[in-house]
């Protein structure tokens, strides 16, 4: 048991930000940090951390509490096992109160025990790679030769595991470790005899710690040549050990990675160690197999940026590109390091000094997109049909970005690229997209966003739309293109009639402030008033569509995504171009915008005036004194006759 003073001690020097700074990224705001919460999916920091209080807090899903409870939640452990981390972290010598009891040694749990056994495993390996012979002329040169100092053999705790068929299996059953766990952590196997023999016998040790320095497993590396062994074993599937959640490396690399904004991606435990060595710290290895969810998850509580390091043969390079879209997809921004035909990152490292590492790894991060793109452009040669599937599979990839301006400059890219039109390209990639998105709300149920505003709705139809569609589409319409501009028709002073360029959205707001209009519904006069708040601040519409996204109300975040997130398809990017040039001219599609605004506010008022005159007749078959009816009477008149010049205006006939 660790000792009340050791305990307060403890708490009293730990820093809320500086525990959960070690897995989320963390931003300053005010008084606060931010980050992403790990306890759900988070997309938009939701994640408080307030010194002052010593608490993190999420705003969405609720957890909260200080760093003990932020550790215990997080790593999955015990009160006491974060205790210890965190005296670990802040270099606090445990009083311990008394030795465990047998008891309590019992009583931990299966997952302790897997920890402690591949911890006393470890210990053995290295034991094993530096105090003993054979280690020493096996292993440790093996590691030498690799050029690893000791520094970095000792940093990443590699080891040995003697020829010997059971060396270790003896000496752990020995120290009173159970054959269940040995067999479980895979340290151990079972001959068809039934004899107990160890695993990684003869073969060097990589040992792969969990995100806060455990050791979950191990790697194991055979030294001689053998045809019919597998040149790496690993760790079985396990309590502890999840190859699907683990990076190997990370733990070093945490720190590093945060600092440089940016993660190394290579292939193997080599490849890791090589690339450390040489300075390059922030860097981790999938392990050879396809990344997870599970290890982006990881890699983006720790960054943005994805550098991913390929050998330097492209068939491999096209086998793995699949798994890149899956980083696109969590929002990731991935570049990409070809190294030199027949090198990997291990030997690229080595031959190089590592001044010259870092010149090219510096100068030969490319965008992972336009690579791509070359490296299908070059294998599709002039083949009709393979260009063509080639297109369609860029602009799949192009449509995970989640950045609308990042996907603008890759269409504009590749059509440069592959000769073809942007249009074209557009076209294509707005299918793609909304193939993704109606696939998306299938999923979870949300009903299909329509694919555009329903602005071309014929006017006489306009009296069978609920109000709310037009409400909606009033929304969608400032949303989306609220600081364009359009041509008003006004008089001036001197009774002549001039042209004068009006923001979308102020026109709106004018006509709305002119007759008094709120919306109906409680969601859109909320985002109408928000509105306001924040097209002031804007600088392009972009930013208007971003901040109704990411909007901190769920309500109003929830319902504009999905219509925010698409590049309009019937006027979008064109638009923008349009309005820039239309200077003295105006184009029919200009025209065709004003009309289309102004009537879609004018079919709002009719539409309001239509209510208002129901009522009004509703009211008047009540009995009532002879001046209230008189007043009634007179206002449905001027309701009446509002409502005609209206319709006149939309060119429409309306019955009375
Ligand atoms: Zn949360």
């Amino acid at each position: 048991m660790i000792s009340k003073q050791t305990i307060d001690e403890i708490l009293l020097v730990t820093k809320i930000e500086e525990v959960v700074g070690d897995f989320v990224s963390l931003k300053k705001r005010g008084i606060n940090w931010v980050g992403l919460c790990p306890f759900h999916n988070d997309k938009n920091p939701s994640m408080y951390v307030s010194p002052r209080l010593g608490i993190y807090k999420c705003f969405v899903c609720d957890s909260g509490g200080p760093a003990v409870h932020f550790l215990m939640e997080h790593e999955k452990i015990t009160y006491p096992e974060a205790l210890r981390y965190l005296a670990k972290k802040y270099n606090i010598a445990i009083e311990e109160e008394q030795e465990k009891s047998t008891e309590e040694l019992a009583a931990e749990t299966e997952r302790d025990s897997l920890f402690i056994l591949n911890a006393f495993a470890e210990n053995f390996f290295i034991n094993q790679l530096f105090n003993t012979d054979e280690g020493r002329a096996v292993g440790l040169s093996y590691f030498k030769e690799r050029g690893y100092n000791e520094a970095t053999i000792k940093k990443f705790r590699l080891g040995y595991c003697p020829e010997n068929w059971d060396s270790f299996t003896q000496f752990a059953l020995k120290n009173g470790y159970k054959t269940d766990f040995l067999l479980k952590t895979g340290l151990t196997k079972k001959s068809e005899s039934d004899k107990l023999f160890d695993f990684y016998h003869g073969r060097v040790i990589f040992p792969i710690h969990n995100t806060i320095g455990k050791t979950a497993g191990f790697g194991g590396r055979i030294l001689k040549k053998a045809d019919k062994v597998a040149k790496y074993f690993n760790s079985p599937e396990s309590e502890v050990y999840h190859k699907s959640d683990l990076l190997y490396g990370f733990y070093f690399a945490k720190k590093a990675i945060r600092s440089k904004d940016n993660v190394y991606l290579v292939e193997g435990y080599t490849d890791v160690i090589s690339l450390s060595q040489a300075g390059i710290e922030n860097v981790v290895a999938s392990s050879g197999t396809a990344l997870t969810e599970g290890q982006i998850k990881l890699l983006s509580s720790q960054t943005q940026n994805i550098t991913v390091v390929y050998d330097g043969d492209v068939a491999g390079v096209k086998a793995s590109l699949r798994g890149i879209n899956m980083l696109l997809e969590a929002g990731l921004n991935v570049k990409v390091i070809l190294l030199p035909d027949g090198e990997d990152p291990d030997s690229f490292a080595r031959a190089n000094r590592d001044s010259e590492l870092f010149e090219y790894f510096e100068k030969n991060a490319t965008d992972f997109l336009l690579f791509k793109a070359k490296v299908l452009s070059k294998e599709a040669g002039n083949d009709p049909m393979k260009r063509a599937s080639m297109v369609t599979d860029i602009i799949g990839t192009i449509a995970d970005v989640k950045d609308n301006i990042a996907r603008a400059f890759y269409i504009k890219e590749c059509a440069e690229m592959f000769q073809l039109s942007e249009d074209m390209l557009n076209a294509q990639l707005r299918k793609t997209v909304w193939k993704k998105i109606n696939k998306g709300n299938e999923a979870s149920g949300i009903s299909t966003p329509p694919p555009s505003l329903h602005i071309h709705q014929p006017i006489e139809s306009v009296r069978s739309n609920p109000l709310d569609l037009i409400e909606k589409n009033i929304i969608l319409l400032i949303l989306k293109y609220g600081i364009f501009e359009i041509y008003m028709e006004e008089a001036n002073e001197n009774g002549d009639v001039v042209l004068t360029k009006i923001r979308i959205d102020q026109y709106i707001f004018n006509e709305f402030e002119k007759e008094e209009i709120r919306f109906q519904s409680p969601l859109f006069q909320k985002i109408y008033e928000e509105y306001a708040l924040i097209a002031s601040e804007a600088n392009d519409q972009d930013e208007i569509k971003k901040a109704f996204t990411l909007n901190p109300d769920r309500e109003i975040s929830d319902f504009a995504t999905p219509y925010l997130i698409e590049a309009d398809p019937t006027y979008s990017p064109d638009w923008e171009k349009r309005f820039e040039t239309a200077t003295n001219t105006i184009n029919n599609s200009i025209q065709k915008l004003n009309n289309e605004v102004e009537n879609m506010i004018n079919m709002f008022k009719l539409r309001l005036l239509e209510n208002h005159k129901q009522l009004l007749i509703k009211e008047l078959k009540n009995p009532h004194p002879e001046d209230i009816q008189q007043q009634i009477t007179t206002k449905l008149i001027i309701v009446l006759k509002h409502r005609q010049q209206i319709a006149e205006l939309l060119g429409t006939v309306v019955t009375h």
